[in-house]
């Protein structure tokens, strides 16, 4: 029966990384694949993870299943930390994921079980696995577009297409670091947009796969502390792949913010349905990891400081790209938009076929939608990666 499959595509993240692993050429850069590097190009283990993992190593005492939603104390203690103490009540639960891609995917299967007609939004450009995952799961999947042509926070047509959704209809936000464009909303951005989700009771699906990354915790989780204070309900994806290092040891959580105790407690029953089915029990090594961290002070601090290096690496970085890209003579809104972004990531623009010279004749990988990752530059690269953008343009 296999013969009546197709072969279907991996993504281009995927795809990218596959074509830049086999190319032989020594100056060959990855832009492709979305991992902090730092200026050496290497993706640090955090000093903070490395001691955490030691203390785990030498305390752990067995390896038998964790419960489907992980182990309690850890899911509040990181409830905790991205509500703010003060914020973190009643009104939200959380469980533990395998990554940020796993909350997604329960996420998409809770909405298909409670509605199937519900369109999920997604503001263009997308991260490309969330098409994915929500219309893999049945889902129906629509766009608005979330910057202008100028490269910019497109606030009008955020609040013009959420007046237009049907109740119930969900909308995916990235909280801070936009994958793919880099684009930054402004506090009073998020009161609109969240608002108007409010007033026509769309469901606020935040993705914050990247906090910390941007403008600080504080500043990244803005719209989680927004939503607990001022909105009926929403569903929260978090991720530590990133912020605390740990990609391939797949930390994630999944909060829901609703109303009354029972509401989130059937809700919470059908998501470990789910979980059970997938995969039982989420990974603990790397929760255990993230629950030492924020509960010694020691580690919490040195977390926090690894976290500010990283942030402003990428902050000076994109700031270098901006300067090295306008010098020859680069889309002036774009360069901008990559100055003023935060994050990992930031869209050139460039069509299919500067996409395809750079990948065949200079070893620059980057997406097919001309997205690069900016932490993939360093003072090694970044003069090669200058002119082959110059001879392409
Ligand atoms: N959301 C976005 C926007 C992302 O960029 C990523 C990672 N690429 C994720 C979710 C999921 O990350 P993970 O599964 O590693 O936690």
């Amino acid at each position: 029966m296999f013969d009546r499959l197709k072969d279907v595509r991996l993504d281009s993240i995927i795809h990218s990384f596959r074509e830049y692993s086999a190319d032989t050429n020594v100056n060959k850069i990855d832009l492709g694949m979305g991992v902090y590097r730092d200026s050496e190009g290497i993706t640090p283990i955090p000093q903070s993870v490395r001691i955490a993992q030691k203390w785990h190593l030498a305390s752990e005492t067995q390896k038998t299943y964790l419960a489907p939603e992980g182990i309690p104390h850890i899911n509040s203690r990181f409830q905790d930390l991205i509500f703010g103490k003060r914020y973190s009540d009643s009104r939200i639960q959380t469980i533990q994921t395998p990554g940020g891609t796993c909350g997604l995917k329960l996420t998409a299967l809770l909405l298909k079980r409670l509605n199937s007609g519900t369109t999920i939004w997604i503001g263009a450009p997308a991260y490309l696995n969330h098409k994915s995952i929500f219309q893999d799961s049945g889902l129906r999947v629509g766009y608005f577009a979330s910057t202008n042509q100028r490269h910019q926070a497109f606030l009008e047509s955020y609040i013009e297409a959420i007046s237009l959704m049907k109740r119930d209809d969900a909308i995916v936000l990235q909280a801070c670091c936009h994958n793919p464009t880099g684009v930054k909303l402004k506090e009073t951005d998020w009161h609109l947009i969240l608002n108007e989700c409010g007033k026509v009771g769309v469901l606020p699906i935040i993705d914050s796969a990247y906090f910390g990354l941007g403008d600080g915790l504080k500043n990244d989780l803005y719209p989680l502390r927004y939503i607990v204070k001022n909105l009926p309900q929403a569903i929260i994806v978090s991720s530590c792949s990133k912020n605390f290092g740990l990609y391939r040891e797949r930390v994630g959580f999944l909060s829901v913010v609703g109303n009354k105790k029972k509401d989130l407690d059937n809700c919470f029953s059908h998501i470990l349905k789910d979980a059970r089915g997938m995969y039982t029990s989420p990974p603990a090594f790397g929760a255990f990891i993230v629950d030492l961290i924020l509960s010694q002070p020691t580690l919490k601090s040195m977390w926090l400081s690894e976290n500010r290096v990283m942030r402003n690496r990428l902050i000076d970085l994109r700031s270098s790209v901006a300067c090295v890209l306008r010098d020859i003579g680069f889309n002036v809104d774009a360069c901008r938009a990559i100055e003023d972004g935060r994050g990992l990531f930031a869209l050139l623009d460039l069509d299919d076929y500067q996409v395809t010279q750079l990948k065949k004749i200079h070893g620059i990988y980057l997406l097919d939608n001309s997205r690069i990752n900016i932490a993939g530059l360093n003072k090694y690269n970044i003069d090669y990666f200058k002119s082959s953008i110059a001879s392409v343009i």
